[in-house]
């Protein structure tokens, strides 16, 4: 069999979002999957729309996916000598004519056909007028689409999809300004290119047969299309800002990671009976394009973090850890010491889903000051407490073993002389060291804290709450979007 080419053909007119990132990844799937190649063109020719900064995004948006190119990107900007060959050898053949009609004109048609309720379709007035035009005269060139017959999709995802000729109308190949439209740049490029597989969403199925035309009037054969259903929000409506980020890098900075975005975009619409964990070398190896179902698939933000989730805990510390930095430093947090931090990752991971999370679980750790939970510190930084912490802050200063063991010891010692509960002093010492009142083990996170922050911090603690002077943590913690 020929070689399988793919592509990834986006237009820069917005960010990489979810569903663009699908389509790409599922081209490249399906290329890697069959020893093929997997192409970028960024299809640029719309200068108006399209711009450098969209550009960058998506390449970044690929990048931070892992989404590797072989060839590319190919810029349609710049292929302009090539579309205008292509168009004089359509002219040349017949296959394509120039008509004259103005926008007045085809204007005032639409209108009457509104009116009557029909379709508008071009009457196909200069279709064999057999003319070019004179100097200076607009114009805009056509296809020659048959008038019988029929255009059959050979849809890898959805079956054949039937187009009866008279129906496509002679789509516009050629704007007046001599630029040529996205049908006529999308169809030559993949000619060129040896496209062998077009995967993309569904709202391209109506352009489709369009295309075919446009590759029999090039004498080349089209490649099999599979039109991939969209994508929606738990509530069935297109995905929107609405449902949430749509920006794939938007996930980046809540704290996903790449792997876990391409399982969760693969799973988008793909299956394979019920695996729920793929890496990536487990997607190249089962994709395939003929288990993309035909139906929307609905983006699940719950399902999300824990495909997530599940695949941090595949992460071993150093990784993880490596993963969080980034994040640490985004808050200013950094200069802490490698092998501290790791102890700090091992005993917080379990309960961060994202590294968002992770470095919300690390930040007592590595952060100065602490951001308190106003209620949580009303409740346990009362006098009673502050006394208890300051006490036990003492016998903590003295204790000969620093290890968990040793300041649990500590505490219960302490509170066996006061004669108060265990609760009684861990709560608000968790209070004073993480600001909050869910937090890991108090003694491990002790040990892992050392003796000097943690004794600094209680007292530090104790003192700001009793000069009123604690920094509060915002109401509402800050959501991904
Ligand atoms: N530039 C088009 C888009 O972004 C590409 C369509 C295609 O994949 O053929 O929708």
């Amino acid at each position: 069999m020929a070689e399988i080419r793919t592509r990834f053909a986006p237009s820069p007119t917005g960010f990489l979002h979810i569903g663009g990132a699908r389509t790409a990844l599922f081209n490249y799937l399906f290329a890697r999957r069959h020893g093929g190649k997997f192409i970028l063109r960024i299809e640029d020719s719309d200068r108006e729309r399209s711009t450098d900064q969209f550009t960058e995004a998506i390449l970044e948006g690929l990048a931070w996916l892992g989404l590797d190119f072989d060839e590319g990107p190919v810029f349609q900007s710049h292929r302009s000598a090539y579309y205008r060959k292509v168009i004089d050898r359509m002219l040349a053949a017949g296959t394509a004519y120039w008509c004259f009609c103005s926008s007045e004109e085809l204007d005032e048609k639409r209108r009457a056909a509104q009116s009557e309720g029909r379709a508008m379709s071009y009457d196909r007035r200069c279709r064999d007028l057999g003319r070019t035009p004179a100097e200076g005269e607009a114009a805009v060139v056509r296809l020659r689409t048959p008038l019988e017959g029929e255009t059959i999709v050979h849809d890898l995802i959805r079956g054949d999809i039937v187009f009866d000729n008279l129906e496509l109308d002679d789509i516009v190949v050629v704007r007046t300004d001599g630029t040529p439209t996205f049908h006529l740049v999308n169809v030559a490029d993949d000619i060129d290119m040896g496209i062998t597989h077009v995967l993309r969403g569904e709202d391209h199925i109506t352009n489709t047969p369009r295309q075919i035309q446009i590759f029999r009037a090039l004498g080349a054969k089209p490649p099999v299309y599979g039109h991939m259903p969209l994508i929606v929000g738990k509530d069935r409506a297109r995905l929107s800002k609405r449902h949430g980020a749509t920006s794939v890098l938007a996930y980046r900075e809540a704290g996903f990671l790449p792997e876990a975005t391409l399982n969760y975009l693969a799973r988008l619409g793909w299956s394979h009976g019920d695996q729920e964990i793929f890496s990536r070398a487990d997607l190249v190896a089962a994709f395939d394009a003929d288990a993309i179902n035909n139906s929307a698939a609905a983006f699940d933000m719950e399902k999300f973090v824990w495909v997530n989730f599940e695949h941090m805990k595949t992460k071993s510390v150093v990784e993880l850890t490596r993963a969080v930095r980034p994040y640490l430093a985004e808050r200013g947090f950094g200069g802490y010491d490698e092998r501290y931090l790791e102890a700090a990752v091992v005993l917080v991971r379990e309960r961060a889903k994202t590294l968002v999370e992770l470095a919300d679980q690390l930040a007592p750790f590595v952060g100065d000051t602490i951001a308190y939970d106003q209620a949580a510190a009303g409740k346990f930084l009362g006098e009673m407490d502050r006394k208890r912490l300051r006490e036990l802050a003492d016998e903590l200063d003295s204790q000969l073993q620093w290890n968990a063991p040793g300041v649990e010891r500590e505490f219960r010692s302490y509170c066996e002389g006061e004669g108060v509960k265990l609760g009684a002093l861990a709560q608000p010492a968790r209070v004073a060291l993480t600001g909050g009142t869910a937090s890991a083990g108090i003694f491990e996170m002790c040990a892992v804290l050392g003796r000097e922050r943690t004794v600094a911090r209680i007292r530090a603690a104790c003192a700001e709450a009793e000069a009123g002077t604690l920094t509060f943590r915002a109401a509402t913690p800050p959501q991904a979007g």
